[in-house]
């Protein structure tokens, strides 16, 4: 995928305040954050999003949502984070390269849907 940007960073070709890498996983600092620690999980392999995973990315979904607490831990969040996967035009997704958000911080986060 040449011009996907997470693919871009998990290949450094352009940079990212990294705070985690293996063969098959990074994860990074958010740009733009929501809260006071916000980090996106990624694996290094190109999928499109959440709708787009099947059986063959359950090892590395299941490494994903493993590595997380504890970089969330790191990061300074002791007291709950919120994961989130924005999924598809209806989840709101921007980058079709599938990332687990972790967001956290010291203060109780909204709620999770703002209506109207
Ligand atoms: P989505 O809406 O697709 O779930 O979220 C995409 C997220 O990626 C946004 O929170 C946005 O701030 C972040 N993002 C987009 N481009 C970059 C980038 O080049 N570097 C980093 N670190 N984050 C990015
Ligand atoms: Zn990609």
């Amino acid at each position: 995928m040449d011009t996907c940007i997470f693919c871009k960073i998990a290949n450094r070709e352009i940079p990212a305040n990294k705070i985690y890498e293996d063969e098959s996983i990074v994860a990074f600092h958010d740009i733009n954050p929501a809260a006071p620690v916000h980090f996106l999980v990624i694996p290094k392999l190109h999928i499109d999003s959440l709708a787009d995973a099947d059986e063959r990315h359950r090892d590395l979904l299941g490494r994903m949502l493993v590595l997380a607490p504890r970089l969330a831990k790191e990061q300074g969040c002791n007291d709950g984070f919120r994961a989130i996967i924005n999924t598809g035009r209806i989840g709101g997704q921007e980058v079709f390269h599938l990332h687990l958000h972790i967001i956290g911080g010291h203060q109780r986060l909204p709620g999770m849907i703002h209506h109207g």
